[in-house]
């Protein structure tokens, strides 16, 4: 399996750069932004109460988002070649419960990639979005800023945690699309698991 944590604040692309790599690689995206959202369409209990949360810019809480993954890495564990996590983890107990539901699955995470993009440019990005997106919390500065204010406060430390287990890598978000999509691939390519070896007639003779 591969499974790959997309990293970065609002507006970073992560979504843009996600539906390349679930092409590119074969993945399931897992964003949980889109499950929230998916559960306001649907006008859910947990919707409801997600949408207030999400409309001002702030954390849904973390057993909440767990819930949703869990839910979706068993949806998916047949057929699955592999996740990328987008919007996920964004705190370091969710980043815990990643790994341990991971390891349930007999699988790991095998890199975290952040795109880094100042302030300003982000700010420019999500107002433009908002224009077609629908989104409420992309539509006024004020709650744009908060969530990137969230992000340096309570999801950066997030960076920290896969560091220390040596899987973490931060790339420039600003420039062609493709470019950053090479230097993303490029970063995977080199976590990727190595895949078993098939045995020949001749390495069977010898492990009999
Ligand atoms: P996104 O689509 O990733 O920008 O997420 C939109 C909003 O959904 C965020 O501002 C949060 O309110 C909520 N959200 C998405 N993912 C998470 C998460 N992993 N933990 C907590 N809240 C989240």
């Amino acid at each position: 399996m591969l499974n790959i944590v997309l990293f970065g604040p609002p507006g970073a692309g992560k979504g843009t750069q996600s539906q390349k790599l679930i092409a590119h690689y074969n993945l399931v995206h897992l964003s949980t932004g889109d499950l929230l959202r998916a559960q306001i369409a649907q006008g859910t209990e947990l919707g409801l109460t997600a949408k207030k949360l999400m409309d001002e810019g702030l954390l849904v809480p973390d057993e909440v988002v767990i819930g949703m993954i869990d839910y979706a890495l068993q949806a998916h564990k047949q057929t699955a070649s592999g996740f990328i996590f987008d919007g996920f983890p964004r705190t370091v107990p969710q980043a815990e419960r990643l790994d341990q539901l991971m390891a349930q699955h007999d699988s790991g995470i095998n890199c975290m990639i952040a795109l880094e993009v100042p302030e300003e440019e982000l700010v420019a990005r999500l107002l433009e979005r908002g224009k077609t997106s629908g989104r409420p919390d992309d539509q006024d500065e004020t709650k744009i800023r908060r969530r990137v204010t969230v992000y340096n406060t309570e999801t950066a430390q997030v960076a920290g945690y896969y560091a220390a287990q040596k899987k973490f890598h931060a790339l420039n978000g600003i420039g062609p699309i493709d470019s950053i999509f090479g230097q993303i691939c490029a970063i995977i390519d080199q976590h990727k698991s190595p895949v078993p070896e098939t045995p020949t007639a001749a390495t069977r003779q010898v492990q009999a």
